[in-house]
């Protein structure tokens, strides 16, 4: 949060709800409330009912609820921190500057000159590899055949080490602690600093607007103990999970597949070649985060990696984040060829668009991924393998798909197409046996739910409001037990507002909570509970809720585990409420 509970509460304590809402909608005292005619929606008769008191408004109509921020929030279209500024100014309070201000502005600065310490570094490399010094880098380039408008397009430049970078920057005029920063540097053993790129062909890494945010280096040094390559380490604007090689010229290639290679070298020689929209992912595996930002541009991605075994291995990981995440993945696996690179110079541009037609279907790579394990001519083996593809294959809804899988399967295997099909068919009958059965225990669970809910709300209502019954209830209630995110956050709040002596503001708590639909659950709890009169009452109520909201719990563990250990010890402890009985006549 960027104010303190302190500082929030101080503002919505100086603004009082009905002033505020008096100005939007005629308010006339009504017993302990003020009712008039809701300001959210249209009425003639007022449902619209404010509590001085509780400082919470809430509409019987349309479900309005909240506090003076949620009326605001809602009313003006403001968010959280808006409406606090807005509230503030409106009593005169002048708003602290909060470290967040401070601290973000701060980021902001060290980034942009991360930016320009990297723009200026790389003008510095590309001149040293059109320098005397870039000699040999210049003709490690020559034999990669890479074109001079190529090499000028990705910024290729050369570190010498030696250095050469950091006396660069500090004459350019930058401190030592932003250098270090900028990961083009380390600290050397006698308290300096050495550059991290030593005798290295330099390729900028750029984001996604075409910035450039780290680099990665390529030795020079054949046969020494050094990294082939080195990629810059994580820094304030380099994340090395979340950036993809070449994103920029991808993305404004306006292709919707991208090709998905393993290094630099793929993803220049492509594009040297008219393929502008290859990418890598660099120094570590495709992963979610890389899939967020590619899912942004396209919508199918063919993995082009090395046929070898790390290859496929990473080629099997890739597919995986890929279809998790809803994008289309084609595999293509070059041959003749050891990678993308060398395929290209030996026969060309022509030869591998028709290359990429034949990448096929992630599933076929899988499955004949899947055949490598197994000896063919063992007949359990194939056996073995042919029941693994049919598992593969019965989770495709589309009987086209399947045809066509069980079709493939059946030339690898040399089992029949009836019997993979029987087989896939037999596995999907069991699946939807399964998922019958987990929906009718997800029917059966919800049923409960409308009449938990209550529950969970009523207990914790109590509980805020009265602390004799909190100090009698707090063991019997685990939090999880409450299951969703928002009571258990209440609660968690009770318990500390009580443990450090405080007393508890309905209007407080609601406020703890920035997102509007999340105020109007926690307001609705306190304007719409009631209170027991009497002892016995209030105690039989608050068993049952107990017992039903341990109850739902339990089950919902239960629907969704085949642990046998945890499911009798769940089934005893279902068994035991029976003989709950919570007294709620402890005095503390
Ligand atoms: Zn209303």
């Amino acid at each position: 949060m960027r104010y303190s509970e302190s500082t929030i509460e101080d503002i919505r304590m100086g603004n009082d709800i009905i002033d505020i809402i008096g100005k939007y909608t005629r308010l006339s005292k009504s017993g302990d409330r003020y009712m008039g005619l809701c300001p959210f929606h249209n009425e003639s008769t007022p449902s619209f009912s404010v509590s001085a008191d509780k400082q919470l408004y809430h509409c019987f109509g349309c479900g309005a609820s909240g506090n003076v921020i949620s009326f605001v929030m809602q009313k003006e279209n403001y968010d959280f921190v808006e409406t606090i500024k807005y509230l503030a100014d409106r009593i005169h309070y002048e708003l602290p500057e909060e470290n967040y201000e401070r601290d973000y502005a701060e980021k902001v600065r060290v980034k942009d000159i991360l930016y320009e310490i990297h723009k200026k570094a790389a003008r510095h490399f590309y001149d040293n590899l059109n320098s005397d010094m870039g000699a040999h880098a210049r003709r490690y380039l020559d034999g990669r055949e890479i074109i001079k408008a190529v090499r000028n397009k990705y910024g290729i430049g050369y570190a010498e080490g030696k250095n050469d970078i950091y006396n660069f920057l500090k004459k350019e005029g930058y401190e030592d602690d932003i250098i270090e920063k900028s990961g083009l540097v380390v600290p050397d053993k006698n308290g300096g600093f050495r550059d991290k790129f030593y005798d290295r062909v330099m390729f900028p890494i750029f984001d996604i607007r075409g910035r450039i945010v780290a680099f990665g280096g390529r030795t020079l040094e054949e046969g020494k103990k050094t990294a082939k390559y080195l990629n810059s380490p994580e820094t304030p604007i380099f994340s090395k999970s979340y950036n993809l090689y070449s994103i920029n010229y991808a993305r404004a290639s306006g292709m919707k597949e991208f090709i998905l290679v393993e290094g630099y070298m793929d993803v220049i020689s492509l594009y040297q070649n008219g393929f502008c929209n290859a990418v890598a992912a660099l120094g570590t595996a495709f992963n979610d985060n890389h899939a967020g930002v590619l899912k942004k541009y396209a919508n199918s991605v063919i993995i082009l990696f090395d046929s070898d075994e790390a290859g496929t291995k990473a080629a099997l990981n890739a597919i995986n984040v890929l279809v998790k995440n809803g994008i289309k993945a084609k595999v293509l696996q070059v041959k003749d060829a050891k990678d993308p690179d060398e395929y290209l110079k030996k026969f060309g541009r022509e030869a591998f668009a028709q290359l990429l037609k034949t990448a096929k279907s992630y599933v076929l790579f899988q499955i004949e991924s899947k055949k490598k394990k197994y000896d063919m001519s063992d007949m359990t083996q194939k056996i073995d393998f042919t029941k693994e593809a049919a598992k593969m294959i019965k989770n495709f809804d589309s009987e086209i798909e399947r045809e066509v899988y069980i079709e493939e399967t059946s030339k690898m295997s040399g089992v029949s197409k009836e019997a993979i099909g029987d087989e896939v068919k037999k596995l999907s009958d069991n699946t939807l046996l399964n998922m019958n059965q987990k929906r009718y225990m997800k029917e059966k669970y919800k049923t409960n739910i409308s009449g938990v809910d209550d529950a969970r709300q009523s207990l914790l209502y109590i509980m805020a409001t009265n602390r004799n019954i909190y100090n009698n209830l707090r063991e019997y209630i685990k939090k999880e037990e409450l299951m969703e995110d928002i009571y258990i956050k209440l609660f968690d709040m009770i318990k500390e507002k009580y443990k450090s002596g405080e007393e508890i503001y309905p209007a407080e708590l609601v406020s703890c909570f920035e997102n509007i639909d999340e105020q109007n659950t926690i307001s609705k709890i306190f304007m719409l509970r009631y209170e027991f009169n009497d002892i016995a009452s209030s105690e039989k109520a608050v068993n049952d809720q107990v017992k039903l909201i341990k109850k739902v719990y339990y089950e919902s563990i239960l629907a969704g585990n085949d642990d046998i250990g945890t499911v009798q010890k769940i089934i005893k402890e279902k068994n035991n409420l029976e003989k709950l009985h919570i007294s709620l006549r402890n005095e503390s």
